[in-house]
Formats: structure tokens, C-alpha cells, sequence
């Protein structure tokens, strides 16, 4: 823990946390030190771990990278941290990250872009870590913690770590209480790890899991030792490669890598086979509906009252306003304005309904998947690390670097990214798996096998 706090302090310039918590870290590594002496140490004991800031934790303030939430803290603890400190973990602070977790390069933050450890084969240009857990993704891959958490509505958790040569997993939607995590898309939004090795990421998940009665769509189903599965034989398994992921634009270098990735998917004893997904050209702009408008409705709770900010005008109205014009950022403000318009009379039915309606078709076509394939595999992320400031003026660029990864929120599958080679640039790729619903034990087992 103290060499983690020291490598913290000494890493600032990447802005990967946004609050440290050294004195919080050595109390907690001291209890664990305690716990191992009397022999009663949990599966977590002393690793220190660094926290998305969009996690609660008690007493320790929580901002979701917005000026909204000023100096909020929490009287209370997300289930999920309260999972890592009864295993053992260590806290080492709070974690940058896209503004209430919108975005895909951490450049809508607060606090300002977290900067990639990673650069460019003789380049100095700075690089996104990708977003939103841009600052989890940036602090494991940085050596700065042995493993993060991070939330995944659309990609958040599998395009970061494929940016910074990290593992991360997106389980099952309802695998991880969403209680006391800040609500972007509550349908969406799961929480999940991010770490150095695939069998890191399937011991936090093991943690990390499990039901929770302040969730009402946390899943009441048993938590296997994911950490079992990895290094498992995956002879037999049938691979399925969705035809539909083959986009137009995709540099030779991830269509190359994913080719790859079949071949040893191939050697380690596997059945190919070629998938259809015929929706997945819908699942972008369905998830641009969908995340928008229940984004929306959960940050009108953000009023000037009951958090952090309050901008005092001459009324309520007014104070209302005052506070949301200067609590929150550009994207955020986008996003609430889309929402307001796709849930509004005479729109909600040409916009939000039918977003709806793709939903179900493109969870439809897993289901079809399913019966020729265990697993799918595919690229997470059309592009490697771009550089800092390269899409903030085109949203519409950036939102369609989550062209592989928002299928599976809308479908609530669990998916991993792996990372699995470099580009001619020497920064890293990502290859994706999607397994299905509370399958993430063959996904950790294939994972583990590419890795
Ligand atoms: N990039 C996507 C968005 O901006 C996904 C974000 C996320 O998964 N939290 O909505």
C-alpha cells in the first residue's frame, strides 16, 4: 500500500484520481496486516484498489466529475466497495472520469482529461485513456493500483481497457448492486472491474457480485469462483464471429488482430462459426436514445437542494436554472436536452418507443446467436487510443467509437476486453467477448485463453 500511495503522488501528472485517500489506505492496510496476523484474511486482503468516482464510499467525497455535486459526501457505501473492504481491499482514493460517466475519451470531466500511460512508438502527443473509467483504466495500467472499478453503460468499462493494454469486464446486467452508484442510465449502467490480468479482473468480479436487496434489479442467482474458470479447457467451445461487426472503416490492423484472434480461438480447440446480428446497425442510435433519456430523468434529481451545488437565485426557478447551467458540463447538457426531447409528447413514440422496440430485437439476435455459438467474439473497440482533444468538437465521431460495445448493455450480456496485441504505433488493441446472460464463467475461460 505505500508503495501504491507513493506511486500515486508520483504519477499527477496523468490525472488519473481525483481525490487521494493516503491515511484512509495505510489505516486500512494496517487492519489488513492485523487480519492476516490473526489468520483471518479474505480473498482481497491488503490489495490496493483504486475507485471510480462515481461509486459512493463513505464519508469520502463523491463528484462524478461534475461541479453538480460540489463537495457531496456520502453518508452511506455503495454494496459493491462495501464488497471489496469485507474481502480486504485497500482504498487508495477516487478516480477520474467522463462527467456523470457520458463520454469516451475522459475529456468531459470536471477535473479535467486523464492522460494515457501509453504513447505513440516515438510520439509524445498525449493520448485519451478512453472513457469514461478513463482514470481506472489510466491508474491500472500505470502500475498505480493493482485493479479499479468502473461502470459500463455503453462501453465504459471494455473501450478504456482496450486503450491502455488493460482487462475489463462488463458482467451481466444485475450482477453487481447498482446501490450507491451515481445513476446514469439505470438500465444500462453495471459496474464491473478493470485489472492487469483476466484472472485479476475474475477475483474482484467474484467480489464485487451478488444480490442486494436496496437493488431491485440486482439478480438473486448464485456467484460462482470466477477466477475457476480461467485456465479451463475451452476444447469444443463454439466460437461465433458476428459478420455484422465487420464495419466499414475498420483499420486493417483490428480486422487483422481479430482474424487473430479466431486462429488461436482455432488452436486452443474451438469451433468457428459465422454469426448473424442483422440489428446491430440500430444499436448506436438506439443506445442514443435510450441512454439519453433515462439520463434525463435520473439527473433531474441535480436541483440546487439536496447536493453539493447550489447557484441562489431570486426564486426556485431560477435557482433551479442558475445551479444546472453551472453544474454541469456540454455533454451532460446534451444529453439532457436529447433525453427531454426523445421522452417528450408527439416524440416519445417516434423516438423512445421504437428505440424500445430495437432493444428487444437486438437482444433478439443473441438469443438467435446462442443456438450455433457459446461465445462471440469480436473487436471492442474500432480504433486504437486517439489523441486528447482529436474528437471533442465532433460528438457524433466520438459516440461512434461505441459502435461494438452498446449492443450488450442493451442486451444486458456480459463482455470482457482483452488485450491482445499492438498496432504499428506500439499502443494497444482490445479483442472483445460476449457471453450469455450469467455465462461469465466461459468468458472468463476464453479470455484466458487469448490471453
Ligand atoms: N461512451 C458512452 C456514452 O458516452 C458510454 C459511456 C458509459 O459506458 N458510461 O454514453
Amino acid at each position: 500500500t505505500q508503495a501504491h500511495v507513493e506511486a500515486v503522488e508520483a504519477a499527477r501528472t496523468l490525472n488519473a484520481f481525483v481525490l487521494e485517500t493516503p491515511e484512509k489506505a495505510i489505516e486500512m492496510a494496517k487492519a489488513s496486516d492485523a487480519r492476516i496476523a490473526a489468520g483471518t484474511a479474505g480473498p482481497l486482503e491488503g490489495a490496493p484498489l483504486g475507485i471510480k468516482d462515481l461509486f459512493c464510499t463513505q464519508g469520502v467525497r463523491a463528484t462524478a466529475a461534475s461541479k453538480i455535486l460540489g463537495e457531496f459526501k456520502p453518508n452511506y457505501e455503495s454494496t459493491v466497495t462495501s464488497h471489496l473492504w469485507r474481502d480486504g481491499a485497500v482504498m487508495l482514493g477516487k478516480l477520474n472520469m467522463d462527467e456523470f460517466a457520458m463520454g469516451s475519451s475522459n475529456e468531459t470531466s470536471a477535473f479535467g482529461p486523464v492522460v494515457n500511460p501509453w504513447k505513440a512508438r516515438g510520439g509524445n502527443q498525449s493520448l485519451t485513456p478512453g472513457g469514461s473509467s478513463g482514470g481506472s483504466a489510466a491508474a491500472v495500467a500505470a502500475d498505480l493500483c493493482l485493479g479499479a472499478t468502473a461502470t459500463d453503460t455503453g462501453g465504459s468499462i471494455r473501450q478504456p481497457a482496450a486503450f491502455t493494454g488493460t482487462v475489463g469486464i462488463k458482467p451481466t446486467y444485475g450482477r453487481c448492486s447498482r446501490w450507491g452508484v451515481v445513476a446514469f442510465a439505470s438500465s444500462l449502467d453495471q459496474a464491473g472491474p478493470i485489472a492487469k490480468t483476466v484472472e485479476d479482473a475474475a477475483i474482484l468480479l467474484t467480489s464485487m457480485s451478488g444480490h442486494d436487496a436496496k437493488d431491485s434489479t440486482s439478480l438473486d442467482e448464485p456467484v460462482p469462483d470466477f477466477a475457476s474458470f480461467v485456465g479451463k479447457s475451452i476444447k469444443g467451445l463454439r466460437v461465433g464471429v458476428p459478420k455484422e461487426y465487420r464495419v466499414d472503416g475498420m483499420p486493417a490492423e483490428i480486422e487483422k488482430l481479430w482474424a487473430d484472434g479466431v486462429e488461436w480461438l482455432k488452436a486452443a480447440g474451438c469451433e468457428i462459426v459465422e454469426v448473424s446480428l442483422p440489428h446491430t446497425k440500430y444499436a448506436l442510435p438506439a443506445y442514443y436514445i435510450v441512454a439519453p433519456a433515462e439520463a434525463s430523468s435520473n439527473l433531474a434529481r441535480y436541483d440546487g437542494m439536496r447536493y453539493g451545488l447550489r447557484v441562489p437565485g431570486a426564486n426556485l426557478t431560477q435557482t433551479y436554472e442558475q445551479t444546472r447551467a453551472q453544474g454541469f458540463g456540454a455533454e451532460v447538457k446534451r444529453r439532457i436536452l436529447i433525453g427531454t426531447y426523445v421522452l417528450s409528447a408527439g416524440y416519445y413514440d417516434a423516438y423512445y418507443l421504437k428505440a424500445q422496440r430495437v432493444r428487444r430485437r437486438i437482444a433478439d439476435d443473441f438469443d438467435q446467436a446462442w443456438r450455433t455459438c457459446d461465445v462471440l467474439l469480436t473487436p471492442t473497440a474500432p480504433s486504437a487510443a486517439f489523441a486528447l482533444g482529436e474528437r471533442m468538437a465532433d460528438p457524433v465521431a466520438m459516440y461512434l467509437n461505441d459502435v461494438f460495445t452498446v449492443t450488450t448493455n442493451l442486451a444486458g450480456l456480459p463482455s470482457i476486453s482483452i488485450p491482445a496485441g499492438l498496432d504499428a504505433q506500439g499502443l494497444p488493441l482490445g479483442l472483445q467477448l460476449i457471453g450469455r446472460a450469467l455465462d461469465e464463467g466461459t468468458v472468463f475461460s476464453v479470455a484466458g485463453a487469448i490471453e
